[in-house]
């Protein structure tokens, strides 16, 4: 299995715990650090909708915890509707807020954040990178 697989395989199975239910829509995110650690996380909504928070965002906190933004590497996440497992839907992206969270942690890392974008099944990918997504994103500078 490659590094890719490996983490996308951790994204699918943290989308297997993710809490939604009022959009019905899992996704999964897993943070591959510069030593190779993984951390993940899924989305958790909220009757307060506005509370919810994202797998990119829940992922990227579990990473600070387990091995710091400083060393993030990579990120991969997957998504689709409640039920689907076998794709199709096409690559979900990170929504703005999300690549904002990112752009943070590629800062903190000195890097350009590679992303897999990839569907409910974790085989249509799109490889695409946080300045790619964001590219005038608001920095500490
Ligand atoms: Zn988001």
């Amino acid at each position: 299995m490659s590094g890719a697989d490996r983490l996308v395989e951790a994204a699918l199975q943290a989308r297997q715990k993710a809490y939604a239910p009022y959009s019905n829509f899992l996704v999964g995110a897993a943070v591959e650090s510069v030593n190779g650690d993984i951390a993940v996380g899924a989305n958790m909504e909220n009757a307060c909708y506005r509370l919810g928070v994202c797998a990119e965002q829940s992922a990227l906190a579990a990473a600070a915890q387990a091995f710091g933004l400083g060393k993030v590497a990579r990120i991969a996440v997957v998504g689709g509707p409640r039920g689907d497992d076998t794709g199709g839907g096409g690559p979900i992206t990170p929504c703005g807020g999300c690549r904002q969270a990112i752009a943070e942690a590629a800062q903190q890392a000195g890097c350009d954040t590679e992303i897999l974008c990839c569907d409910a099944a974790g085989e249509d990918r799109l490889t695409t990178t946080i300045r790619q997504l964001l590219p005038a994103a608001f920095t500490l500078d």
